[in-house]
């Protein structure tokens, strides 16, 4: 499976995954900070290259990545994939390779251990998302906020002001597709554009919440972040679930479920 170069639906840039799941879900983007946020995104983050030539294999390795991340909380190893993906693991190890090249998955030095697939990762970031009974960290902010609409399931989460480090509270509901409860209530989330490798170690390190818009100004000063863009909460959302809702869709036999079975 080759997917087709980059499309354009109205006018906004559509990457096909694979058969009828494209890249992002602009369905879930009502708001124009949302969208412009996305678009800011897609262009450092060179998208033709994320999706260009994805293959079934990748497909077969990320979704049973994630899926084993939203059961366990944690990343699979390799033998662990050779598993869940009837794969050897010469071929494992390839596609995750691949992956890597295309900031899909992060590994460590030695290239044989996941740290990270987005938006989940080993590394403690400061923003945890409860799935049910797992936990996991997310790779940011608005990684936190679309996971839940990626496995279809609602969530909370728990970060921190970026600047002064009090507690954030968040849950979503309809499965993830809505925001519930907030608090506090003035919470707001920043995502600064700038790329550099890997979003784990640059976009990823910029997009936080704050606990007002004086602490998201005051932390702006301090880091002298003058590229990117302010949302609120539920804005925040629809840029998360316009990324990662297509992370799962239509991956079949790795559909992750609620009660954490591995639907075939
Ligand atoms: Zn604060």
């Amino acid at each position: 499976m080759k997917s087709n170069p980059r499309t354009a639906i109205d006018g906004l840039p559509s990457y096909p995954i694979k058969p009828g799941v494209t890249f992002p879900d602009w369905s879930v983007v009502e708001s124009p900070v949302a969208r412009d946020a996305l678009l800011a995104i897609f262009e450092v983050f060179d998208m033709d290259r994320v999706w260009h030539g994805y293959t079934a294999a990748e497909d077969t390795v990320r979704t049973a990545v994630l899926s084993h991340y939203r059961r366990n909380g944690k990343a699979p190893t390799i033998a662990e994939l050779t598993a869940l993906c009837d794969m050897a693991e010469d071929q494992i190890a390839a596609s995750l390779q691949d992956l890597k090249a295309r900031d899909l998955v992060v590994l460590d030095d030695t290239q044989r251990r996941l740290t990270g697939a987005y938006p989940f990762t080993e590394r403690n970031t400061g923003h945890r998302v409860k799935l049910g009974d797992t936990s996991v960290n997310a790779m940011c902010a608005i990684d936190a906020l679309g996971a839940g609409a990626m496995v279809g399931s609602d969530t909370r989460i728990e970060s921190s002001c970026r600047h002064c480090t009090t507690p954030i509270r968040i849950t979503t509901r309809r499965n993830g597709h809505a925001i519930g409860q907030v608090s506090p209530a003035e919470t707001v989330a920043w995502t600064g554009i700038q790329y550099e490798g890997q979003a784990a170690t640059s976009l990823c390190t910029v997009t936080a919440f704050f606990c007002c818009d004086a602490h998201l100004d005051a932390w702006r000063a301090d880091n002298r972040q003058d590229r990117g863009y302010r949302m609120s909460v539920d804005q925040g959302m629809q840029t998360g679930m316009a990324i990662f809702k297509p992370f799962l869709a239509g991956s079949g036999r790795h559909d992750a479920t609620l009660d954490g079975r591995v639907s075939q």
